[in-house]
């Protein structure tokens, strides 16, 4: 195994400069990195050879190498990604259509981008629907390997440094098992000489580690939280969730009322649907009176069958029918376009066909 070094995306500018003088390399450094996405520190042109040969001793610049890129028809890209030791993990690149109003009031589309990070190489919640989970658990990824999984990729999709992205912690891994290294990865992308992506552009999704939600909302890094709810009663979210034994439906939904949220936003509810498991309009109303205290979405997301699992697609009939009560009743609801559906769409399957390969 090769030694690991930090690299540079592991630290904010302020820590950069406690670390590297004169302070003035540092943002001319924070500008190879950001704006024009330097892979080595041979990219940096105007940076001095000797300061260079120092810092190549102890650090270095981007940690990640493509190893391999599935593109869908609808624009999703998935990638998987090396770092230093070996070890590999998943980023996807996602393309959505945004409705905008121009000047005239005349109604266009723009895409819009979302890349949604891993934070872990495998993962310790064990879901009995992800195939993540079926490889356990290997470590946690740095703040540096999470900022630059978006540096990555808008590299590789020539995405300016101030074009806006949004970010989902939504990849390998659950994001709150992995607190201190996420939150610097925040901090980092917030930074104004950076990529300065604002905490309204980035989405924690969890499994609903409520302790660690509590954790993160007291770090006031104003980002948005997303729930993977995907069950109603304790019993079946056991079931899918081992880790709900520890921190049930409850405790979830008392955790989101204290998260500091933006009073205009709402907080997005994941519900995976399964055949005949949680696609019944008996859940859809269990659903309503759970969320009735909050300002919430759900967002209801086809489950994708991969070989081996035991579930099953839902029906789309059943999809829109869930959807219909929870519109009815008030609640918001949406259904997720089943984004890279021709490729290796759900978590971990990317990852699973090219292992044996590198
Ligand atoms: S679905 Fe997410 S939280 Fe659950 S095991 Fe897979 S990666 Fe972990």
């Amino acid at each position: 195994m090769s030694e690991m070094k930090p690299s540079l995306y592991d630290y904010t500018q302020k820590e950069l400069i406690e670390q590297i003088k004169p302070a003035f390399r540092v943002k001319q450094i924070y500008g190879w990195l950001y704006h024009h996405y330097a892979e080595n520190f041979e990219d940096m042109k105007n940076i001095p050879k000797a300061l260079k040969e120092e810092l190549s001793e102890k650090f270095i610049v981007n940690p990640l190498s493509i190893v391999n890129k599935e593109e869908s028809s609808d624009g999703t890209i998935k990638y998987l990604l090396q770092m230093q030791d070996g070890k590999t993990m998943e980023a996807v690149w996602l393309k959505m259509k945004d409705q905008q109003i121009d000047e005239s009031g005349n109604v266009y589309q723009e895409a819009k981008y979302t890349i949604c990070v891993s934070t872990q190489v495998g993962c310790k919640v064990g879901c009995t629907f992800c195939l993540t989970a079926k490889g356990g658990f290997t470590r946690d990824l740095s703040a540096g390997e999470i900022v630059a999984q978006v540096v990555t990729l808008k590299r590789d999709n020539n995405h300016k440094y101030d074009r806006k992205i949004n970010i989902v912690y939504m990849g390998m891994g659950e994001p709150l098992d992995n607190l201190n290294n996420v939150a610097q990865a925040i901090k980092v992308f917030k930074e104004e000489d950076g990529l300065s992506i604002g905490g309204k552009r980035q989405t924690v999704s969890t499994s609903g580690l409520s302790t660690k939600i509590d954790k993160l909302g007291e770090m006031d890094l104003g980002v948005h939280i997303a729930i993977s709810l995907h069950a109603v009663d304790d019993e079946l979210r056991s079931e899918l969730i081992p880790m709900n034994k520890a921190h049930n439906i409850n405790s979830i939904i008392e955790a989101v009322k204290r998260f500091p949220i933006d009073t205009r936003k709402r907080v997005m509810f994941e519900y995976l649907v399964i055949k005949d498991k949680n696609d019944d309009i008996g859940s859809a109303k269990k659903l309503v009176k759970l969320l009735s205290d909050i300002k919430a979405k759900v967002n209801l997301i086809y489950f994708n069958p991969y070989p081996g699992t035991p579930y099953d697609r839902p029906t789309r009939a059943d999809m829109v029918a869930f959807q219909d009560y929870l519109l009815k009743h008030g609640l918001l609801c949406t259904i997720r376009d089943s984004k890279g559906i021709d490729i290796s769409a759900a978590c971990g399957q990317l990852k699973e066909k090219t292992q044996g390969e590198i």
